[in-house]
């Protein structure tokens, strides 16, 4: 009798083992699963906030997908309604493609986004996941493997294509509206027990990502240059402060001095009487070097109203402002090597007075600055044509945006820094990079060349470019990010 229940007990260990190291054997046998290749070992899919996360709008996960996933995940976003982005940190595949497609399903249902951060990596039945985002960002670093699946002995590409083992991924991708030879490029891409990571342009090919920074970034640039900002000129810009100052807030961006503002006096220069100006200011922390800055800085001012006439400022420089908003997000979501500093000036258009009040009263010693990015006016061009300004006096930086330049749509160009150069305006002291520029700190500049609407009452959100929009801000991102890991001359 023992020896019966000795061996009942070695059976029932064994068993244990077997389903701890290999679930794919309990979970991954029926026909079209597709079981990845370090599922032994890997912990299983938990969802999670963040430490210090001040609103919980944002729920990661890590793990593999597992039998428990569809409940787990729905128990998640109902306990917290607020969700409004998943990101996915490491989902190395699924070891139920049943249940993933059904939980995947979930999170379509519930308009949630999907975003792989930095270095983040998803692949297999992960990648499959994430493709249920309503809309979906990558990181440039982050990495989608994507392979086929085996039924046993036999391989995807072995059923004909119209057999009924292909028709649970079909229906999915349609589902989610893939292109399905999306689904016969991954049964080509690799075999079962091995991984494609996708290229850059398979991830276009097969649109894997939406454009989730450019709907963000184009809500605020048209929110920012509605009649209700009354064109945000000083003075008359609190509505415009509140905006920011409460974006800030919501992402965590850290203060100097516990507050986001920063007051300033300045002497109108026309009728010589003082008037108040109010910068906004805050910063990520830096991973390596916390104590060097880089600042990222736009004008959120514009003319206000003249003669009765709103003048909105969509592109100048609700743009720039916006692009700021949405750069300040994605750093404090992929932390940096620097420290940076987001700062809002206000009165640029009065005589660049909230940059020169920032380089007189810096928030930390100015040889700490490493260098400064403005942006004034991105977001429309007949040409297609951004200029990059500051690489005449400061050439350090030019190989590393000349690189990521490269991968651009756009036409970039380089100049408008050089004083003997005639044949164009001369801008290094024509925006907020001026105050920065006198100081001796390295700065770059962001713009395009001056349009029909140019300071006219018609520089409204209606006549910008979108896709040239959003492509001059992916250009200044990875420009910043480069620039920030392979920081020239330290
Ligand atoms: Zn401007």
């Amino acid at each position: 009798m023992k020896k019966v229940i000795i061996t009942l007990l070695a059976i029932l260990l064994i068993g244990v083992i077997i389903i701890i190291f290999f679930p794919q054997v309990l979970f991954g046998s029926a026909l079209g699963q597709k079981v990845m290749l370090t599922v032994s070992g890997d912990q299983v899919a938990e969802f999670y906030f963040k430490e210090n996360q001040p609103k919980k709008d944002t729920l990661y996960m890590k793990g593999v997908i597992y039998s428990n996933t569809l409940i787990d995940i729905k128990e998640v976003l109902d306990k917290n309604p607020e969700v409004t982005t998943l990101v996915m940190e490491e989902v190395a595949g699924s070891i139920d493609d049943e249940v993933n497609l059904v939980a995947s399903q979930e999170i379509r249902k519930r308009n949630i986004n999907t975003y792989l951060p930095k270095n983040g990596m998803v692949a297999s039945g992960g990648t499959d996941m994430f493709l249920a985002g309503k809309e979906r960002a990558v990181h440039p670093t982050a990495k989608l493997g994507v392979h086929s699946w085996s039924g046993g002995d036999k391989a995807a590409l072995e059923y004909p294509r119209e057999d009924e083992a292909h028709k649970k991924y079909l229906d999915y991708y349609i589902n989610m509206q893939i292109p399905t030879d999306f689904y016969w490029y991954t049964l080509e891409a690799a075999p079962a027990d091995e991984m494609h990571w996708m290229t850059v342009d398979e991830i276009k090919k097969y649109h894997v990502t939406t454009t989730i920074q450019s709907s963000e970034l184009l809500e605020i640039q048209k929110e920012l240059s509605s009649n209700a900002f009354k064109g945000r000129g000083n003075g008359y810009n609190e509505k415009t402060q509140n905006l920011i100052r409460s974006y800030f807030t919501t992402i965590g961006l850290e203060t100097f001095n516990s507050s986001y503002n920063s007051v300033f006096i300045f002497k109108d220069r026309d009728s010589k009487k003082e008037r108040q100006g109010t910068n906004l200011i805050g910063y990520v922390k830096g991973k390596t070097y916390p104590n060097k800055y880089i600042v990222i800085g736009a004008h959120y001012d514009h003319l206000g109203v003249v003669d009765g006439v709103v003048f909105n400022g969509a592109d100048d420089n609700a743009s720039g402002t916006s692009a700021l908003l949405v750069l300040a997000k994605h750093f404090k979501q992929n932390q940096p090597e620097h420290s940076i500093i987001f700062a809002a000036f206000d009165a640029e258009e009065m005589g660049l007075h909230g940059s020169k009040h920032f380089v007189d009263h810096p928030p930390v010693p100015l040889t700490d600055i490493k260098i400064d990015f403005n942006f004034d006016m991105i977001s429309r061009n007949s040409k297609n044509e951004i200029y990059v300004v500051g690489t005449f006096p400061y050439p350090q930086f030019k190989p590393l945006i000349e690189k990521v330049a490269k991968e651009s749509p756009l036409l970039v160009s380089y100049g408008h820094d050089d004083p003997k150069d005639k044949t164009k305006d001369y801008w290094m002291f024509s925006s907020d990079n001026g105050p920065f520029h006198k100081k001796g700190i390295p700065n770059i500049t962001f713009s395009e060349e001056d349009h029909p609407d140019y300071h006219k009452a018609t520089d409204d959100f209606e006549n910008i470019n979108p896709i040239f929009y959003e492509n001059v801000v992916k250009l200044i991102q990875n420009s910043i990010e480069l620039i920030d890991e392979n920081f020239p001359n330290k």
